[in-house]
């Protein structure tokens, strides 16, 4: 009986490992300083992968005068730990708060690290964001990301935030003030873009993605382009796309002429009574400068769909 139960207690740990191939920390990425209180880490482009590490937004830190707000902090635990890592190298100030910039596991899923090195830190989210991702979301994105990194992820769970933060609120903190501005039914019904008022900043969230195209299932075409007009009439000069490199407007401008240019096309050839496979080859002539940017090739298919669908039910 004794033995069995040392026998029991020795197996436990074994028990307790979900992934053979689960991580400690991703791979280090530098953080760049884009403005006088922010950083970014550039993510890689493309889908999580065993060989990204599941890694793959553009996480970021505002440095105030009281902390460190963080912005996204990636799609893991593993992710979240390299952040932090980047951070002790700019500061020791501690983690005051965290903005999510919408329900997507690949931007947010990083919160656990941040909440186990800081407990005192709060974490704020669109009150959808925080619906959909207890009800649904942070399940099905912890799957797709152990999936998609074979286990790399395993040991991740959702710390979802508590604070609710909506179009027209500011976070002031540190002397720094955090302008929130979340136009209805663009990327995906729980964005918010955060304007960091005294770095002429803006965080689009994937609002605009830049030389990478982003899955737009949760999305609407026209509310997305609404959200691009929202962000280029703001003050901002330099803008965070939720993947892909920083930039000046330029980056706004070419994802909403992307848009604009697919849903227009696809709306016109509906008219003209084209089926999706006949208007697909078309459309991606059409749009061959966005032809280099990443998945390019895998979403533009799904887009033309989507726009059709749209478009029928603006009928
Ligand atoms: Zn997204």
């Amino acid at each position: 009986m004794h033995k069995l139960a040392i026998a029991l207690l020795l197996l436990t740990p074994a028990l307790v490992c979900s992934s053979l191939n689960a991580g400690t920390m991703v791979r280090d990425y530098p953080a760049m300083k884009i403005s006088p209180h922010t950083w970014v880490i550039e993510g890689p482009l493309g889908y999580p992968s065993v060989e990204n590490q599941g890694f793959m937004n553009n996480p970021a830190f505002v440095i105030t005068g009281e902390g460190v707000v963080v912005i996204d902090p990636g799609s893991s635990v593993q992710a979240g730990r390299m952040v932090l890592k980047q951070l002790k190298e700019i500061t020791d100030k501690p983690v005051t708060h965290v903005l999510d910039t919408h329900v997507h596991g690949d931007h947010w899923l990083g919160n656990q690290a941040i909440s186990e090195a800081y407990p005192e830190a709060e974490f704020l989210a669109h009150p959808e964001m925080i619906r959909r991702a207890r009800d649904f979301a942070a399940d099905r994105w912890l799957q797709i990301m152990e999936d998609s990194t074979e286990g790399f992820t395993s040991g991740t769970r959702a710390v979802v935030p508590e604070t609710s933060i909506d179009d027209g609120k500011t976070l002031e903190t540190g002397g720094i003030h955090f302008r929130i501005y979340a136009p209805g039914a663009a990327h995906s019904g729980t964005d918010i873009m955060i304007e960091v008022v005294e770095d002429k900043l803006l965080f689009l969230g994937d609002n605009v993605t830049y030389k990478r195209l982003p899955r737009l299932n949760d999305a609407t075409f026209k509310g997305s382009i609404n959200a691009c007009d929202v962000a280029l009439n703001t003050d901002a000069g330099t803008f965070v796309p939720g993947h892909g490199p920083v930039g000046g407007r330029e980056i706004v401008e070419a994802y909403k002429t992307y848009l604009a240019s697919l849903y227009e096309l696809a709306s016109k050839y509906y008219e003209e009574d084209l089926a999706d496979f006949e208007m697909k080859p078309k459309i991606v002539e059409a749009l061959n400068s966005y032809a280099d940017w990443v998945n390019f090739e895998d979403e533009v298919g799904r887009h033309i769909s989507l726009a059709i669908l749209e478009y029928e039910g603006s009928m």
